[in-house]
């Protein structure tokens, strides 16, 4: 048991969807939560993070930060979702190691897993198979990353943790069509189509299962995490079942109030077949999620409704 009572927690990656999350999350917890803006520090600079690190001294560091995007854009911009993460991830945890803090936690995502391993996904598929092509950047950079602290926890004895959370969604979310994952998108395409009483094009066959966990729900499970987990192994954050995309897509429409027609954009990748994880170990260690799925698609759609004001 991790006392955070009193603690100087880092959440790099404040402003990103789980940075925030994990930030309101905290203010339920007795410690002190640094942040860092863009302008003051760049995370993919070696020499910045280390000064930055030396002054703040944290004695908690939540490695929330990471260049992040939907199928489109790892496929469009894989140099950055391989250099930026590795970067990133590299110089935050060398320098939270010369500052000895004392808890680390590092979030990747399921993607690391190979494109046909066995549903639920148990944390022992990692590096089982290939990849998915479509996110193998990101993926590669996300293991180095549960690779460094497992490599810090045997070399230095240092007390790092990786949790790998699923597909998530909920307020600050990316609504950029070209960039964002299917419910950001969905939500924006459906809110569209009920605006002009259009169809709402779904990419690929609609017919790949995903598991969705709310941002706060996940933010909940990383601070449980920092407080009950310390071993090397990799720690699944999900939900606990998948839907089909055509059967998000209509659970969406359904909180919106939008009965369209759906309509298959057949260019677009389907992607991984299935990505269910099994986070049995997480549920081990006490965790469950609280958000059911139709919830947070309304919480999502409200705040997305406040974004676009
Ligand atoms: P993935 O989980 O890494 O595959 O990433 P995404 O969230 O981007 O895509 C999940 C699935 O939703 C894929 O099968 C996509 O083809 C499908 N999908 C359907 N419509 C959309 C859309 O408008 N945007 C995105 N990003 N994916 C969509």
């Amino acid at each position: 048991m991790f006392d955070l009572s009193g603690k100087r927690v880092f959440v790099a990656g404040h402003r990103g969807m789980v940075g925030s999350a994990v930030v309101r999350r905290l203010a339920g917890e007795n410690c002190e939560v640094l942040t860092a803006g863009r302008a003051d520090l760049d995370l993919m600079d070696q020499a910045a993070v280390r000064g930055w690190m030396a002054r703040e001294k944290p004695d908690v560091v939540v490695v929330a930060a990471a260049k992040v995007g939907g199928i489109l854009a790892n496929n469009t911009y894989p140099a950055d979702f391989l250099y930026n993460n590795l970067m990133i991830e590299a110089n935050l945890i060398e320098a939270s190691h010369r500052v000895d803090v004392g808890k680390l936690l590092f979030l990747g995502s399921s993607c690391i897993y190979p494109k046909f391993a066995p549903q639920p996904i148990t944390e022992d598929a990692l590096l089982t198979g290939p990849l998915e092509p479509t996110n193998e950047w990101y993926a590669i950079a996300k293991i180095a990353g549960i690779k460094l602290c497992e490599s810090y926890r045997v070399q230095y004895g240092s007390d790092y943790i990786s949790g790998m959370p699923t597909n998530l969604y909920g307020p600050g979310d990316n609504y950029n069509l070209e960039t964002s994952h299917v419910m950001p998108a969905l939500i924006r395409k459906v809110h569209n189509a009920k605006q002009s009483g259009g169809t709402v094009e779904v990419w690929g066959t609609g017919t790949p299962r995903r598991e969705f966990l709310h941002a706060d729900d996940c933010a909940d499970a990383c601070v449980h995490l920092l407080k009950n987990y310390s071993a090397q192994e990799h720690v699944n954050i999900g939900f606990g079942s998948d839907v089909s995309i055509l059967e998000l897509t209509q659970l969406v429409m359904e909180v919106i109030g939008y009965d369209g027609e759906i309509v298959h954009d057949l260019s677009k990748p389907d992607g991984t077949p299935r990505k269910l994880m099994d986070s049995t170990r997480l549920h081990n260690l006490g965790w469950k999620p609280k958000i059911a799925l139709k919830d947070g698609i309304a919480d999502a759609y409200s705040h997305f409704l406040q974004e676009i004001g």
